[in-house]
């Protein structure tokens, strides 16, 4: 990854010019708003955009409940904070959601960012789901007994609980704190290769295909920058090891790269990428398979039997997706709020 000359936000020691907002001293400097933000004024800003996604966007209602994934990295981190702070005005009830995944230090710290948000959130629900306590076993011996790449298991099984929490909560959507970065990054991946239809799943809101309710995205044209300078300016923990099971060089990695250096030389290209990309996505293809219902846990599935219940039948001869079902509904049932 290179080091760059000039990054989307970059966050100073001291303050180097007039915060646009205030005028007071300001130490952030946003290149591609071509704005220098205070301290105070820079949260505000963060907040109203994320804010206006979610009522622009239609992510979730007034009186609604909108399941959050966090991970304990900068981004979730960032996400649960500002939904902590947002939900009142949006009158939202907010669950935030942290599945262990048992990958030593990885996941220690992980816990521990997430316990640490909980404990200063106000609006905000926690939920801790210990991935063994639910299967048996953690993630490592999940994928190394399922022979299947990691990130592709790992997928699979957090989102089977996501889903079936979301649909014992009564939930109407689930949001994760993927950025603008990525997402732009997994969209030109697909476009490279021509796989057009999963760039609708990449959009702001990605109606139910293959989920229980539909996917939301907050953080969708907020730079990776920026997370990265709203965890560092307000002093929030979150894990900064990378998963152990991530590989080092993949082309989305040289895609990122390049879209960074991209950046650099024409500030707020992405983001004007990013905007006109969620304009056009209806015009896009979309996943041709309607989703069926799994015939052994009810959950949605693209065949008869889903995903997860193939992979628990393959791991311990049994598929787990009813057990696991009704766990989480036990698990849920003090946190429903209708
Ligand atoms: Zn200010
Ligand atoms: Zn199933």
């Amino acid at each position: 990854m290179v080091v760059l000359e000039a990054p989307a936000v970059k966050v100073y020691e001291s303050p180097k010019a007039k915060c646009v907002k205030c005028g007071a001293p300001a130490r952030i400097r946003l290149s591609y708003a071509n704005a220098w933000f205070c301290d105070k004024h820079f949260k505000e800003y963060v907040k109203e955009r994320v804010k206006n996604n979610i009522i622009k966007y239609n992510m979730v209602k007034r009186g609604e409940t909108l399941l959050v994934a966090v991970s304990g990295g900068k981004d979730s981190v960032t996400l649960m904070n500002v939904l902590d702070e947002i939900a009142p005005e949006l009158g939202v009830n907010i669950v935030a959601v942290h599945i262990v995944l048992g990958m030593g230090e990885f996941s220690e710290k992980s816990l521990e960012a997430f316990r640490d948000s909980c404990s200063k959130a106000k609006n905000v629900k926690c939920v801790t789901v210990d991935l063994k306590e639910l299967l048996g076993m953690y993630m490592p011996e999940i994928i190394r007994r399922s022979r299947r790449p990691a990130c592709s298991v790992c997928g699979l099984v957090k989102r089977y609980i996501l889903n079936a929490m979301a649909v014992s909560l009564g939930a109407s959507s689930i949001a994760t704190g993927h950025h603008m970065n990525d997402l732009m990054t997994y969209a030109i991946k697909n476009f490279m290769e021509q796989k057009l239809d999963n760039i609708t799943k990449l959009g702001p809101v990605s109606e139910s295909e293959g989920s229980a309710v539909k996917r939301v995205r907050p953080l969708y044209d907020i730079y990776e920058d920026e997370t990265r300078a709203f965890v560092k300016v307000y002093g929030l923990n979150y894990v900064d090891i990378e998963c152990p099971f991530k590989s080092t060089l993949t082309l989305e990695v040289i895609i990122k790269d390049m879209l960074s250096r991209a950046e650099s030389e024409s500030p707020s290209l992405t983001i004007s990428a990013a905007r006109a990309l969620a304009r056009n996505l209806p015009s896009y293809p979309r996943p041709a398979s309607p989703p069926n219902r799994c015939r052994l846990c009810g959950m949605p599935s693209n065949g008869d039997v889903c995903g997860f219940c193939r992979l628990t039948m393959s791991l311990t001869g049994a598929p787990l997706g009813p057990e696991v079902r009704s766990r989480i509904e036990g698990m849920m049932s003090s946190l429903r709020t209708s």
